[in-house]
């Protein structure tokens, strides 16, 4: 394979991870990485809260990455629009689906479509500054909201509605977000679980934030951290060092900060059944649960007993499905493009040519840094294959240079230099680490304007 030709889709961590693998593997590789924005990073620049500055410091090794040689960088072109995922592939001798998983998911419950009821996707991708949801309507204009789901994501949203504003303004929280949540009337959020304590998927680290939460009373019904015996056989487990380490953090909660201005109430064991309101939501209505089943497998089931809560916001953090793209195969019920170690599957047949990773393969878990090992497996499997694979028809080059000559305007990584200067220019006289571009037709203009 001479050289061995690559097409990464999307350029989030599990994308760079693999384009790393892939160029160290071999010198004579080259990686082609499309991404339909015309900005690299995905899930760090859009998922990763503003306050968390540190997870984001991981784009410094995604740039090294990208220096390598038989790197480039497509940005601005979307696969499966812009190039159809069949011509794409025929230009290659393979492609490595890296797209994340952006679909929301819903609870299926009345009421869930009223205004003030927002996805995860949309609500974390609003204070990330993301072009396509810069102009969500959030109104912040209401006392009390609830986060569904116990991940942490959820832990996310709740800081960022709790937290005072003035200590995210030195953060790149888009500017919208921060004069929307400058002028939040919230004080209370409930964030609510299904399932008991010992089943929450928050990693101890992000929940021990919240026992050091300035001016937010945080509380957990200390009955509700009564666990019964199946619920202990799973925190005693010795593989969920995990749990154990919430249960004692959420245990903590509560014994001071009572005078504090805001309040975050964690609780367990109930399922939202419905959300109330006319026009907008104003309520949101809890079935009480039991958990059924052994050790591992315990579901919850309704009790029949009810109680509604007063809010006017709701957002929905459970999780993320992959999106739909051409007629690549999703598995209905994980959500993640059909596959098997990486190698996309349809009808338990292989799709040749045609791999995952990250998101897209495994489904929405894990940190930034699982995905290393992921897109390292599927290069893996690439790689294994690799005297299989069907030679490109023609040039790559031949795919971006018809997008080209049809006035298309793409981004390759230098260009994205300069929106990162400006970004970082227009950041520094504000005190912020940047000030992020939200339009798309800012971004090309910054990187048309700006000498680096
Ligand atoms: P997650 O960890 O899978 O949590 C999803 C939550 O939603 C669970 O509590 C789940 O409860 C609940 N849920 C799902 N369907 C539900 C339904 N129909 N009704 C009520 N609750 C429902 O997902 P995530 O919070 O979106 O996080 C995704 C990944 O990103 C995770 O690996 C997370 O650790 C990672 N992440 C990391 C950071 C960080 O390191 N700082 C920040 C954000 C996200 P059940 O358990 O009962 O299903």
């Amino acid at each position: 394979m001479n050289p061995l030709r690559v097409a990464i889709v999307g350029s989030g961590p599990s994308g760079f991870y693999a384009a790393e693998a892939l160029l160290r593997a071999g010198e004579d590789t080259s990686v082609d990485m499309y991404e339909k924005l015309p900005v690299p990073f995905g899930l760090v620049r859009y998922g990763v809260a503003p306050d968390h500055p540190k997870l984001k410091q991981v784009t410094s090794v995604f740039s090294r990455i990208a220096d390598m040689p038989g790197f480039r960088f497509f940005g601005n072109i979307h696969i499966g629009r812009d190039i159809a995922v069949d011509r794409l592939g025929r230009h290659y001798h393979a492609v490595i689906f890296a797209c994340g998983a952006e679909r929301e998911r819903d609870l299926g419950i009345p009421g869930e479509s009223l205004s003030g009821s927002h996805s995860a996707r949309g609500f974390v991708a609003w204070y990330n500054g993301h072009p396509d949801y810069r102009d969500l309507r959030v109104d912040l204009d209401c006392d009390t909201a609830a986060v569904i789901g116990q991940g942490n994501v959820a832990l996310d949203v709740a800081r960022i509605l709790l937290k005072d504003p003035g200590d995210l303004q030195a953060t790149d929280i888009a500017d919208h977000a921060y004069e929307a949540l400058r002028a939040s009337r919230i004080r209370t959020v409930h964030l609510i679980g299904r399932r008991s304590p010992a089943q929450a998927r928050f990693t101890p680290r992000e929940l021990g934030e919240f026992a050091g939460f300035e001016d937010c009373h945080v509380t957990a019904d200390p009955a509700e951290l009564r666990l019964g015996p199946v619920c202990e056989a799973e925190t005693g487990d010795p593989r969920n060092a995990a749990a154990r380490a919430n249960l004692q953090i959420l245990r903590s909660f509560g014994r001071n900060g009572n005078l504090a201005s805001r309040r975050c109430r964690f609780r367990f064991m109930r399922n939202p059944v419905r959300l109330g309101g006319t026009d907008r939501v104003e309520s949101i209505t809890l079935e009480r649960n039991v958990l059924t089943g052994g050790p591992f497998r315990q579901k919850c089931v309704g009790t029949g007993a009810f109680e509604t809560v007063s809010c006017g916001l709701v957002v929905r953090c459970i999780g993320y499905r992959t999106q739909r793209l051409a007629d690549l195969p999703v598995d209905r019920k994980t959500g993640v493009l059909k596959n098997r170690s990486g190698r996309l599957i349809d009808a338990n047949k292989p799709l040749p040519g045609l791999y995952a990773t990250g998101w897209a393969k495994r489904g929405p878990s894990g940190t930034i840094g699982t995905n290393r090992g992921d897109s390292v497996a599927t290069v893996e499997a690439l790689l294994s294959d690799v005297h299989s694979l069907v030679a490109p028809v023609a040039d790559a080059d031949d795919l971006v240079d018809s997008l080209r000559s049809a006035g298309h305007r793409i981004i390759g990584f230098e260009d994205w230099k300069r929106i990162d200067a400006v970004e970082a220019a227009n950041g520094a006289s504000l005190g912020k680490p940047r000030q992020k571009l939200t339009r798309i037709t800012d971004m090309l203009e910054a990187a048309r304007a700006v000498p680096l």
